[in-house]
């Protein structure tokens, strides 16, 4: 772990994130930090935020955020090594890089995978009832076995103790992502009483895991592992490793959204297929997909959720010179439930008519605004830019155009002109944006609508601008780790544990806690001036320490009352004082006194 470490913080200590995203968006001043459009999602008024200070950035419209490493992984589409491994070369900062060791350790987690991949299996044998949850699916059992499917046992234990058997610590198994540890210390099995779904990288090694529930009583009805060393979401396709000499074949594939999508059109035939797991494609699974093919077709739900992922998919798709078609489902089955009651054949016959990207935008934005209204009309046209601005080509937009004036019954030179002018614009508009007043956007509200108590938001707000060990060691003996909620517990019992509250440090610690880390990362770029917390400075840091330890103590009951009220007190009980201008003067000449001692 320590090479892992030293190499991170060599990292964080020698490059600037503003710089780096500088490269990406353009960045503006705004107080103390930068702001820009978001990278990760679309939007038009700048939410995304950049700390040269904490270097950390965070976006409050879609939660994205962290170091720089965390960007140059996101918007590359890489695995955490990989992006140390990028930068270092990039800046030229020479890592400790030990190929032995980093390959020991992800050796160490295929192992652990591969061993709980056979326990799973062999469960799976003894348990009638989740082996009925599968022929009930009308899998066979040659599938079962191809898919490696399994099933996780209703017990806290079982997988622990086993690999435990087999020797790997609990340390490694945490990491594996198998095993979770509670803030008590005690630990327990990821998946219980789930079938599972092994998710196999593209030679075919287990990297995570994916379980469902089988009795359906379970808030959660499918869970996955978290992202590890080896396992990362965003760039790995379900059912690649299997399927991929397929795709080649007919040099095509259809993205399918779930598991037992891709396993059944597997079974019944359909083998050039790839599933995202419920998410839209990243630039990262496009690159790897374009490996073997670059006809994708879209296999979607047509719900709202399902419509949405595919729409983003789309956009990634286009930047990447790919023009996707679309099958949407209209049945209110999935591809699994239309292949086990209608048939392989009658399947790929609906899936051998797709729509055309362009078709499938226009019949989606006809549905949602009146065509013949002249208003409708400039909706349709407007989205639909929207949507060809993620092309490269100018060919390619301007037979696009042609097609939609036709549709749309409007002119063409207008509509050409319409779209360069707006496409132009979309490129540089964030250089446009001069005059946008900053305080539109109330970002902070973000921090504190959570229904998490202000005082202690504060409190760690002040810990990740300035906590020094002095400091963290006042909070330590002051706020009992017990007493708050999650996640505060938590990230609170972390700094205490390690005396270390920089947001660069606690997001290498909560690296599998999405939710944690966006809170992090929008406390650290939270800035004052909109209604947000108070600006913590070196300088004002030992005597705001002091007020919330005060403020806390009351809240807590630890304290009667303030410190004002315990002197008047003093002074009525002691001085025998009772007029209120009398008092006024002996707590003025305390202070003095009080200054004086200090002196
Ligand atoms: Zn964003």
């Amino acid at each position: 772990l320590n090479y892992q470490e030293n190499n991170r913080d060599k990292i964080l200590a020698n490059t600037d994130i503003a710089r780096l995203i500088q490269e990406y968006v353009p960045l503006k001043r705004t107080g103390t930090n930068f702001r820009a459009n978001c990278p990760f999602h679309k939007e038009k008024t700048p939410s995304f935020f950049v700390s040269p200070a904490k270097q950390i950035f965070h976006c409050f419209g879609c939660g994205a955020g962290g170091t720089i490493i965390e960007f140059y992984q996101r918007i590359n589409g890489l695995t955490y090594f990989e992006a140390i491994k990028g930068l270092s070369e990039k800046y030229g900062i020479p890592i400790t890089f030990n190929d032995k060791y980093e390959t020991g350790e992800k050796e160490e987690l295929y192992s652990i995978n591969s061993s709980a991949l056979e326990f799973y299996k062999s469960e799976l044998k003894k348990n009638r009832n989740a082996y009925k949850y599968f022929l009930e699916r009308s899998l066979s059992d040659d599938t079962i076995v191809l898919f490696g499917l399994g099933y996780a046992l209703d017990s806290w234990n079982s997988l622990k103790y086993e690999l435990n058997r087999k020797g790997y610590k609990d340390e490694k198994l945490i990491e594996s992502g198998l095993i979770i540890r509670k803030e008590t210390g005690e630990t327990y099995d990821r998946f219980r009483n789930r079938v599972i779904f092994p998710i196999l990288d593209i030679t075919g090694k287990p990297i995570a895991f994916g379980g469902r529930v089988i009795n359906g009583d379970s808030d959660f009805k499918y869970i996955n592992s978290p992202e590890t060393p080896i396992y990362h979401k965003g760039g790995m396709l379900y059912g690649l490793n299997l399927s991929k000499k397929y795709i080649t074949e007919a040099d095509k594939v259809y993205i399918l959204e779930g598991y037992m999508d891709l396993i059944t059109c597997y079974q019944f035939g359909i083998k050039n297929v790839a599933a995202t797991l419920g998410t839209a494609l990243t630039p990262a699974q496009i690159k790897l997909l374009s490996r073997f093919t670059k006809n994708i077709v879209m296999v979607y739900d047509g719900d709202a959720a399902g419509v949405s992922a595919m729409w983003r998919s789309m956009e990634k798709l286009l930047e990447q010179d790919i023009f996707p078609e679309i099958y949407v489902i209209e049945d209110d089955m999935d591809p699994a439930e239309i292949l086990l009651l209608k048939g392989s054949e009658y399947f790929l016959k609906k899936l051998s008519k797709p729509l055309s990207f362009f078709e499938f935008g226009l019949k989606k934005l006809r549905a949602e605004h009146n065509a013949n209204s002249l208003a409708g009309k400039k909706k349709i046209i407007s989205e639909m830019i929207n949507l060809f601005r993620h092309i490269k080509d100018i060919v390619s937009i301007s037979e696009l155009t042609k097609r939609l004036s036709e549709n749309l019954n409007v002119d063409f030179d207008a509509l050409f002109l319409e779209v360069k002018k707006q496409i132009k614009l979309s490129k540089s508009e964030i250089g446009n944006r001069e005059n946008e007043d900053a305080e539109t956007i109330s970002s902070n509200n973000f921090v504190l609508k959570d229904g998490f108590s202000e005082l202690e938001m504060k409190i760690l707000k002040l810990l990740i601008d300035n906590g020094n060990p002095e400091i963290i060691e006042k909070f330590k003996s002051t706020i009992v780790v017990s007493d708050l909620t999650e996640p505060l517990n938590l990230i609170f019992g972390a700094i205490f544990e390690t005396g270390n509250s920089s947001p660069g440090f606690l997001l290498d610690y909560f690296a599998n806690e999405k939710e944690i880390q966006t809170l992090i990362t929008s406390l650290a770029v939270d800035s004052p001036n909109q209604n947000g917390l108070p600006e913590y400075m070196p300088e004002n840091t030992d005597t705001v320490t002091n007020d919330y330890i005060n403020q806390y103590n009351i809240k807590m009951g630890k304290a009667d009352s303030n410190e004002t009220f315990q002197k008047i007190k003093s002074i009525v009980m002691n001085d025998g004082e009772c007029d209120p201008i009398l008092i006024q003067k002996h707590l003025e000449n305390k202070r003095n006194l009080k200054q004086v001692a200090v002196n």
